[in-house]
């Protein structure tokens, strides 16, 4: 999309990279922004003004709404398997580090929200947040955009829903629930393993696993209810039928309503910073990536379905549903874990 819908603000002098934004983005597109703070070290914020926030999702799109809300480009959580990096190429900006570095944010969003969902043309559908780049990165955290979303839907008694690795959203807890008294609202959370050598390296800038899913212990605590994403299943390095079930009972016992997994895939833009990380921390996974990845940016049938099944069948188990949101549960301590080839073939003899 470029920057078609976006305008500058009037008038508005950018403190920073003026220079630089007239090379990246056209003579007047953008205020660019740096904050010498350690959170935002390193960072710009390209602050828009968008036309209009609510985008429709193409027709031919695998994901099951039609209708999003994506205040921010660009994510500061930083995963290597990001699929969205490609998304900053359109912007003629960096997939690499430029996409966890220049974060465009549409600084006007909430008003634009509030403007559109009062025409007469919107029907009240569903709105998806999250689905793109994360809505509670560190940015959100200044710009405090999420509030004034929320209250114009729930202003609107619109439904929404929010994915997010971000544990900022309990900030706004007092505004979902508010929200889930008038309209129907679905929070989810992405944890896809608990490996601590693992998420320092692939989700650099994100919060740790645990304390994403003390979000999900604290939103069912209060009547809300989230599901968790457990998102990505990382072929090799968090597949392992022990990480499996460790992952699985944690998001147990934290009390998530769902647990949905989704097994790592590498569209371009991510493909090439993953392949470029795991050369880097796992070189001897190179060549089986290379195989395993041989037909495109999904892994094979075979083996997103084993995942999915191991994963229901722990869910099972643990009983993992609507019914035990928000309980405090206790979950024996895991047993020593069998060894992946008792369990069944690993996946090394099957490609
Ligand atoms: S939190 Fe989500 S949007 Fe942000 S970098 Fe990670 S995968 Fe991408």
């Amino acid at each position: 999309m470029r920057w078609e819908n976006l305008t500058v603000e009037s008038g508005e002098p950018a403190e920073h990279g003026r220079a630089a934004d007239a090379a990246l983005f056209g003579a007047d597109a953008v205020a660019t922004r740096t904050f010498d703070t350690p959170e935002f070290r390193g960072m710009t914020f390209h602050e828009v003004r968008a036309r209009s926030v609510l985008n429709r999702v193409p027709g031919a799109s695998r994901m099951p709404f039609e209708w999003t809300v994506n205040p921010y480009r660009g994510c500061s959580h930083a995963c290597v398997y990001c699929f969205a990096r490609r998304t900053h190429a359109y912007l003629d900006l960096d997939t690499g580090v430029g996409f966890d570095t220049q974060i465009v944010v549409k600084v006007n969003a909430p008003e634009v929200l509030r403007r559109q969902l009062a025409s007469r043309r919107w029907q009240g559908e569903h709105v998806a947040m999250g689905t793109n780049v994360d809505c509670y990165q560190r940015a959100e955290g200044r710009y405090r955009l999420m509030p004034g979303i929320i209250s114009a839907l729930t202003d609107h008694a619109n439904p929404f829903s929010i994915l997010t690795k971000g544990t900022l959203i309990l900030r706004d807890l007092d505004l979902l629930t508010r929200a889930a008294q008038v309209t129907d609202i679905g929070i989810s959370v992405s944890v896809g393993f608990l490996d601590a050598g693992l998420w320092r390296t692939v989700e650099p800038g994100t919060p740790a696993p645990e304390r994403r899913l003390e979000v999900v212990r604290t939103l069912g605590e209060h009547g809300i209810g989230c599901g968790v994403l457990m998102a990505p299943v990382i072929p090799f390095l968090s597949d392992d039928p022990a990480q499996l079930r460790d992952t699985v009972r944690a998001i147990a016992a934290a009390g998530a309503t769902s647990v949905t997994p989704l097994v790592l895939h590498l569209r371009p833009g991510a493909r090439e910073w993953f392949m470029a990380w795991l050369g880097q921390h796992h070189p001897h996974l190179v060549r089986r990536y290379e195989r395993l990845y041989a037909e495109g940016a999904y892994a094979p049938r075979w083996y997103q379905r084993r995942i999915t099944r191991q994963v229901h069948e722990l869910a099972r188990e643990y009983g993992i549903g609507p019914a035990r949101a928000g309980a405090a549960r206790r979950i024996r301590p895991a047993e020593p874990a069998p060894s992946p080839t008792a369990a069944e073939p690993t996946q090394l003899t099957l490609i």
